[in-house]
């Protein structure tokens, strides 16, 4: 028998099997549904694309989207170890302070910006050495981008000028606020996901046990403790018991079906679903929220960007195999910042990325061939959601994806901030030195005039920018599902 039994080696996984493990008097059962992480596409920091739809990915698909064209929406989430983490642009950017300070305010101690910075600092090797933001004796390398496009140098000058924000080298040290380029979880051009940085290191000791290709089907109860975790590891049912603590670590979609499978949901929807309710908890899998972002596209004559064709994709991707070299060495997303749409906010409500690359047309709802061609794209991107969503079961067959029910747009406002990040995108593209690379407008393009325009072409191209959060709240009302020492309410 384990002391823990984690389910799940993402991002959160990886990082505490390997912080237990620490301990050789603690015996740790790391369980994950997908399998090795050890492929040149999880590596290459810009080769995530590739791993979607595949077996590494669990490719969900929300329902229709009311007030999105009724677009079913892709959601790649990775089953792989190191989780979506292993496919995942790499972008290292922390909360705003008053968001932590929020939770902390809001009867959650322990979570305010004072009490996590010094956690982030001990996970993290910045590049650039310590400082009072930033730790550079942990496992994780954080790291700027090398060789990055001039196209990209030009935006975070123009967001600057145009939103008035500070030119900044760093959006993590509490007051994200301010225009530059992004720094990455990345070692000498290799993806440094915790998988790397935290599970590889703990993989070797004797009381760790990684079980891979394992499907957690459910939890084992014994009145109101919890005492193990059910799997399924090809067609054998398999029982992990844990003599101290099962720590769920399956994500914002796996954690709350895994609770939803074992009974432990609000008691009408699992009845619905034929599951016998074992703890009455209405908050798992409701408060669903996502970063939603939209593309202004332009093209580049100049020559300014990374021409994409069949012939340049295929010599990337030898450089990277060869020589780690080329544009799959570094994340596709360069630049971008942080601003405030208008006065009185508390933090930014509205994020930038810059691609100096093509991006999908219209969307990434299905799978298209690459998006060919010379082309940049600015991505506004909300920060603060207003609409809420849900995940449910589908049915209690634990092989079935579960509903993803994210309510786009459901609140107005959310479509409304797009609008007008897609009308600050198109004064940053007018500003110099962006203007110089900036070619005819694809997207939404010049035909589009009217904001009912800009809105038609917002619900036909916007994407995920892949943060489903909220479905396991932290919390101490009616609808936390945990509590701030992250155990589950009532359990
Ligand atoms: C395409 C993409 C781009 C992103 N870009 C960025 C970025 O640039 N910067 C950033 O900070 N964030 C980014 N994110 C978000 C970030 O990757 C996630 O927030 C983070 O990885 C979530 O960590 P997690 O541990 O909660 O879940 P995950 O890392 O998703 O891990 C969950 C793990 O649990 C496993 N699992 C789930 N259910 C079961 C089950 N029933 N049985 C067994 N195993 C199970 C899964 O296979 C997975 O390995 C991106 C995400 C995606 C998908």
């Amino acid at each position: 028998m384990s002391d823990y039994v984690i389910v799940g080696a993402g991002s959160a996984g990886c990082t505490l099997a390997a912080r237990l493990s620490e301990d050789p008097a603690c015996k740790v059962t790391l369980i994950e549904a997908g399998g090795s992480e050890k492929t040149m596409n999880v590596r290459g920091p810009g080769l995530y694309f590739a791993l979607w739809r595949t077996a590494r990915d669990w490719a969900f698909t929300t329902e229709p989207q009311e007030h999105v064209d009724g677009r079913r929406m892709f959601w790649p989430r990775g089953k792989v170890i190191g989780g979506s983490g292993s496919l995942n642009a790499s972008l290292y950017v922390r909360g705003h302070r008053s968001d932590s300070d929020g939770w902390r305010d809001a009867g959650t101690p322990g979570w305010g910006w004072d009490d996590v910075l010094p956690l982030f600092k001990r996970s993290q090797k910045q590049r650039r050495g310590a400082s009072a933001a930033h730790g550079a004796a942990g496992p994780l390398d954080v790291d700027d981008q090398q060789g990055l496009a001039p196209a990209s140098l030009a935006f975070a000058e123009a967001l600057a000028a145009v939103c008035k924000v500070p030119a900044v080298t760093c959006f993590n040290g509490g007051d994200s606020t301010g225009a530059g380029h992004y720094q990455v979880t990345v070692r000498d051009r290799v993806r440094c996901s915790t998988a790397l940085a935290f599970l590889e290191p703990a993989r070797a000791r004797p009381n760790l046990t990684v079980v891979t290709g394992a499907l957690v089907t459910g939890l084992v109860l014994d009145g109101t403790r919890v005492t193990g975790v059910r799997y399924r590891a090809g067609k054998k049912d398999e029982i992990a018991r844990a003599e101290r603590e099962v720590i769920l670590c399956g994500g914002a979609i796996g954690s709350p079906h895994i609770l939803l499978l074992s009974g432990i949901g609000p008691a009408a929807q699992l009845r619905a679903a034929d599951v016998k309710v074992a703890h009455d908890l209405p908050g798992v899998g409701q408060n669903l929220q996502d970063h939603l972002l939209t593309t202004v596209t332009y093209d580049t004559p100049g020559g300014s960007t990374l021409a994409l064709t069949r012939i340049s994709l295929m010599a990337s991707l030898l450089r990277y195999a060869v020589a780690k070299g080329g544009p799959f060495a570094r994340s596709p997303v360069e630049a971008g910042g942080f601003v405030h749409t208008r006065a009185g906010l508390r933090a930014p409500d509205l994020q930038f990325h810059f691609v100096p690359w093509p991006t999908d047309d219209p969307n990434t709802d299905e799978k298209h061939p690459p998006p060919y061609g010379r082309r940049l794209s600015i991505l506004p991107s909300l920060i603060y959601p207003e609409s809420r969503g849900e995940i449910r079961l589908r049915s209690n067959d634990p092989a079935a994806a579960p509903v993803i029910e994210p309510r786009y747009f459901s609140e107005s406002a959310d479509l409304e901030l797009l609008v007008t990040g897609v009308k600050l995108s198109r004064e940053i593209a007018a500003a110099e030195p962006l203007a110089r690379h900036c070619g005819a407008e694809v997207r939404p393009g010049p035909a589009a005039t009217t904001d009912d325009a800009i809105r038609a072409s917002i619900r036909r191209h916007v994407n995920t920018i892949f943060h489903p959060v909220g479905t396991c709240a932290m919390g101490t009302g009616a609808d936390a599902v945990v509590d701030p020492e992250l155990r589950v309410r009532g359990l």
